[in-house]
């Protein structure tokens, strides 16, 4: 069978309709649609783009949009981040309709009505065809997407049924999907730029053998390179994580545990100077052919802890020799690339004012914030959307300030950490600096960004920073306040006995630095390599009870170390034990002992941390003894006590504890709560409506 239309039939019309409107053109005129496709399930929406009657679309621009955002060109945005925020932003005056994929109510949601959107995860094949089926044209705010899916729709396109007739409809991709899967994967994105033809200067690389193979590409990464050098995750990192700077052979082993099983390559160190990025809009034709590449000034990049903090545009004591190449470079960079779109070009200036790329990011870029205020008549979010849609750009983007400085307001130690960076920026009103405040609505967490000051002005950028010193000194403050908060809470700086958790900088699912993910309370949690939760036992025969509470420990990713501390048998040590754990950094102590409990109440003589202690059913007398045991302590010595048996809830308590100060950790307990309450709903309408004859058959299956 023949493929419907590609929406480019159109352009030998001048322009698209939306789907929308073709809709009510098919609808009004009763049009016998051309080269139907017969796919086992039509999405039940409304779009298609086959090819409407000459001087249908002038009658169809006359008619009346009663429905929200009727008759707008949609773009369906994988991703639905602060980048997608702000794209609705820019979309919004634009009269352009945005479709976002991503959780209820994400960021980008927040700022565009409209019944289009669908919720589901950007990774989901069935939700990103839903997408497709109601949009124009696809687009992400994050390159970690499925690519497979993608080629799919650009080859097979997805069937819409429309007024009862069903057609294949094929959103244009952009930035295409090769674009994004080659980007995907750090080591091929720089292959392809050495292999390019042009001459793109990237550090020097090796792909790193997998398995057991890994310690020798790692030796021959140290020959070739010397130290440092740095080991990179090939796949799926941000921010910073999946890196791993390695100074010497001995860091070998430690590397590899950080990365774990992931696909790796090495890298040779970039002594640079400064860093520096560049935005570049990228726009092609139809048939896939460069039209332009066209960038944006080049901007110094400041990275704390790995993720990007301060952006200065111009860049400080860079010539703007030097800028200009960098620019110039840049468009050679994305000219390799394919597909309309905003890119980030990162690079390093080296000492000997020489550039090297070091990656690109096929979007909106934080680094490109600056544009909304600095370039306002052509930011980099209505740039994307220009491009994508294939509307005019400019052939030159010059700043309309003289300077411009870019703040990142980063989650500190306490929810209203910001609060008072927000509120300068809020009360700032200065004839020669102007200041910008963007929140995106986003929960406050350590390190998350939740939003960025814009400052622009009229003189150099060195005075522009001299101007904005309190908001500096105030981001510079959030950030170590952050770091102390986390080296008392999260980073414990002594040993303890083994650890359960991964090492840090271990690889997180991939997600973007501008993401809200799910994975990010993850992520967070697993930024501790060391043991949060000490759980011990009297004896090897209480390890099975104390599975349950493991697993809980495990499923919210709480750090934990293991031990056997027998009250009776080894009490000295069980003494140095409960003596030693605060100071290892421990916060919670679970002692699980059966019969003559002691354990707990021992360990808790001898530690200021809170005890939990799990009485476990030993041989005789159905654990009463246990139970008893641990909970008539005397005043002065608190032990709380849980059910017999129930781990469970010894670990779940042990993470409300924790919850109490690191807010991650009560945010999941959160979760963990709702989820349980729908459960027990879910339950309640199953027995409702079937019936307890019904339930209970199905209990026995
Ligand atoms: P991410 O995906 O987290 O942005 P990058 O590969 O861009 O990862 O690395 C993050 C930061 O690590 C860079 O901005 C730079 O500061 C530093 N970095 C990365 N590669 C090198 C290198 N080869 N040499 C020195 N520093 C590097
Ligand atoms: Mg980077």
């Amino acid at each position: 069978m023949d493929p419907a239309p590609r929406p480019n039939a159109l352009k030998s019309m001048g322009h698209r309709l939306s789907l929308t409107k073709l809709r009510r053109a098919l609808s009004g005129r009763k049009k016998k649609l051309e080269e139907i496709q017969e796919p086992d399930e039509p999405y039940q929406t409304t779009p298609t783009t086959t090819k409407p009657e000459e001087g249908q679309e002038e009658e169809e621009e006359e008619d009346d949009d009663d429905d929200m955002n009727e008759g707008n060109t949609v773009i369906g945005l994988l991703g639905g981040g602060q980048l997608g925020r702000m794209l609705c932003e820019a979309a919004n005056p634009l009269g352009i309709d945005i479709a976002i994929l991503d959780e209820h109510n994400a960021p980008a949601k927040q700022a565009h009505n409209t019944n289009r959107h669908v919720v589901g995860s950007f990774k989901d094949p069935g939700r990103i065809k839903e997408l497709a089926a109601r949009s124009d044209y696809l687009s992400v705010e994050i390159e970690h997407v499925d690519t497979e899916v993608l080629e799919d729709i650009e080859k097979n396109g997805v069937p819409v049924e429309i007024n009862g007739e069903i057609v294949t409809h094929r959103p244009p991709i952009h930035p295409s999907w090769r674009t994004l899967r080659l980007i995907q994967d750090k080591y091929l994105q720089k292959e392809h730029f050495k292999s390019s033809g042009k001459t793109i200067p990237i550090a020097e690389q090796i792909a790193i053998e997998s398995g057991d193979a890994a310690l020798d590409s790692l030796k021959k990464a140290g020959k070739q390179f010397g130290f440092p050098f740095m080991l990179k995750a090939r796949k799926g990192s941000y921010d910073g994580r999946g890196n791993f700077k390695v100074d010497s052979e001995d860091d070998f082993a430690e590397a590899i545990k950080a990365l774990g099983t992931l696909p790796l390559y090495a890298e040779k160190w970039a002594p640079f100077v400064k860093e520096l990025a560049v935005m570049v809009i990228r726009t092609e034709d139809s048939d896939g052919k460069l039209k332009n590449c066209v960038a944006y000034p080049a901007v110094e990049t400041i990275h704390e802890d790995s993720i990007c903090t301060k952006v200065f545009m111009p860049p400080r004591d860079v010539s703007e020799d030097i800028c200009e190449k960098a620019r110039k470079l840049a468009t050679e960079v994305i000219s390799t690339l394919w597909g309309r779109g905003v890119f980030a070009v990162e690079m390093f200036l080296l000492e000997d004012a020489s550039l090297m790329i070091n990656e690109v990011a096929p979007r909106p870029h934080n680094s490109g914030h600056y544009t909304i205020e600095a370039v306002p008549y052509m930011s980099q979010y209505k740039a994307q959307l220009h491009a994508v849609l294939d509307l005019p750009v400019p052939d030159k983007l010059i700043p309309r300030v003289q300077s411009s400085i870019m703040l990142n307001i980063l989650g500190g130690a306490k929810p209203d950490s910001h609060h008072h960076l927000s509120g300068l920026a809020r009360s700032t009103y200065d004839d020669d600096m102007d200041v910008y405040l963007h929140l995106y609505n986003k929960e406050s967490k350590p390190s998350r960004k939740i939003g960025h000051i814009t400052l622009t002005g009229f003189c150099s950028v060195q005075e522009l920073e001299a101007k904005a010193k309190p908001f500096i000194d105030l981001v510079d403050q959030i950030r170590l306040d952050r770091l102390e908060a986390t080296s008392e809470t999260l980073r414990p700086t002594q040993e303890t006995n083994g650890s359960a958790k991964p090492a840090e900088k271990a690889p997180v699912e991939p997600a973007t630095d501008n993401h809200v993910e799910a994975q990010e309370l993850s992520a967070e949690a697993a930024s501790s390599d060391k043991p949060l939760v000490l759980v011990t036992m009297g004896s090897d025969s209480d390890l099975p009870v104390l599975k349950a509470g493991l697993d809980i420990l495990k499923e919210f990713n709480v750090p934990y170390a293991l031990d056997i501390t027998s009250a009776h048998r080894t009490p000295k040590y069980m003494m140095k034990v409960a003596d030693e754990a605060a100071g290892k950094g421990i916060k919670v102590i679970i002692a699980a002992a059966g019969g003559a409990a002691h354990l707990p109440g021992m360990i808790s003589s001898e530690t200021p941390l809170p005890v939990i202690g799990v009485p476990v059913k030993a041989t005789h007398l159905d654990g009463i003894d246990s139970l008893l045991s641990i909970v008539q302590m005397p005043r002065g010595v608190p032990t709380a006590t849980v059910g017999i048996n129930n781990s469970t809830n010894a670990a779940l308590l042990a993470i409300r504890i924790l919850g109490a100060f690191v807010p991650e950790y009560q945010q999941a307990m959160k979760k963990y709560q709702v989820d349980m309450e729908e459960a027990v709903i879910v339950k309640g309408t199953k027995l409702r409506e079937g019936g307890d004859a019904a339930y209970l058959a199905g209990m026995k299956k």
